[in-house]
């Protein structure tokens, strides 16, 4: 017996990410009052390779604090523990990979009640975690002329990145959008690079002094833009540079770090 009807297909498939590599916490300090930098370290991380600045990976952490770390199977389209529940997984900036000592550097915003947020604040040398990666990060066209860096505190780690590698003589506007005033902090030199911090009135949805700084800023003829934070933000800044100013697309990468509202990264 058999039917004309179109099945449903096959089940979609996605590109296995890189595997999981088990890491323990080794260090933890503050960055800021706002921003945790955990050291993880492991015999796991050789091999492990961050050719791009502002590239990503995920942070696996376990269900619960004090729980052992369970790694996830890929099914063709997600990670799941074994037991068919979604494993806690989180997107950061590779800030910092030492590969003769097997350590990783993940910069990580204390914000309040997330899982990623709760850990960094509590790490405890020792407790274990698991990385995958890296993901794509920011291919830098060397011969631009100029460079426009945009982010709220999530972005602080790869912005951080970007101001090592960019041209020492290639102009440099940098806006950071931070929710407390002593989210600021030192960032690396860069010879011609301008820092603005912008704070969030705190009635203000996430994101909003950001946008008003990149619609106010005055942007030189080639400019390449960067900007990341908060996906609504973001995607107000997006279309603002591509309706109202023209920039065009192959000039400008914006990415969503985090939503509003929800928990897991942006880029959903
Ligand atoms: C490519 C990439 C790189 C990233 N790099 C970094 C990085 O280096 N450092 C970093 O801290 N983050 C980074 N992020 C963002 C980070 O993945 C998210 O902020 C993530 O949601 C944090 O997980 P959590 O468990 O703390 O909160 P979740 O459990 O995911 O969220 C809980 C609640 O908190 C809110 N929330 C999440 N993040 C914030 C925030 N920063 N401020 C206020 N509220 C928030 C959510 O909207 C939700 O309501 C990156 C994301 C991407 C995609």
């Amino acid at each position: 017996m058999g039917s004309s009807e179109p099945g449903p297909g096959p089940p979609r498939t996605r590109r296995e990410p890189p595997r999981f590599r088990r890491v323990s916490v080794h260090r933890v300090e503050p960055a800021s009052p706002r921003l945790v930098r955990v050291t993880v370290s492991g015999g796991d991380l050789e091999g492990l390779v961050v050719e791009e600045p502002a590239a990503s990976v995920r942070l696996l952490l376990p269900a619960s604090p004090g729980e052992g770390l369970v790694l996830p199977r890929w099914n063709g389209n997600e990670f799941l523990r074994p037991d068919g529940r979604r494993p806690t997984i989180r997107t950061f900036t590779p800030r910092r990979v030492d590969s003769e000592n097997l350590e990783l550097d993940l910069e990580v915003v204390v914000h309040g009640d997330g899982v990623a947020s709760l850990w960094a604040a509590g790490a405890q040398p020792g407790a274990p975690a698991a990385i995958s990666g890296p993901g794509r990060g920011y291919a830098i066209d060397r011969d631009a002329p100029a460079f426009l860096l945009a982010g709220d505190e999530t972005a602080i780690p790869a912005i951080s990145q970007l101001l090592e590698v960019l041209p020492d003589d290639t102009p440099t506007q940098v806006h950071i959008e931070v929710a407390r005033p002593d989210a600021r902090l030192a960032l690396p030199d860069h010879p011609r690079a301008t820092v603005e911090w912008h704070d969030l009135p705190s009635d203000a949805p996430p994101g909003d002094a950001l946008v008003a700084a990149v619609r106010t800023s005055e942007l030189a003829p080639g400019v390449r833009v960067w900007a990341a934070g908060e996906a609504a933000a973001v995607q107000r800044i997006r279309r603002h540079l591509f309706e109202e100013r023209s920039l065009s697309r192959d000039r400008t990468t914006v990415r969503g770090y985090w939503k509003h509202g929800r928990a897991g990264d942006g880029e959903k």
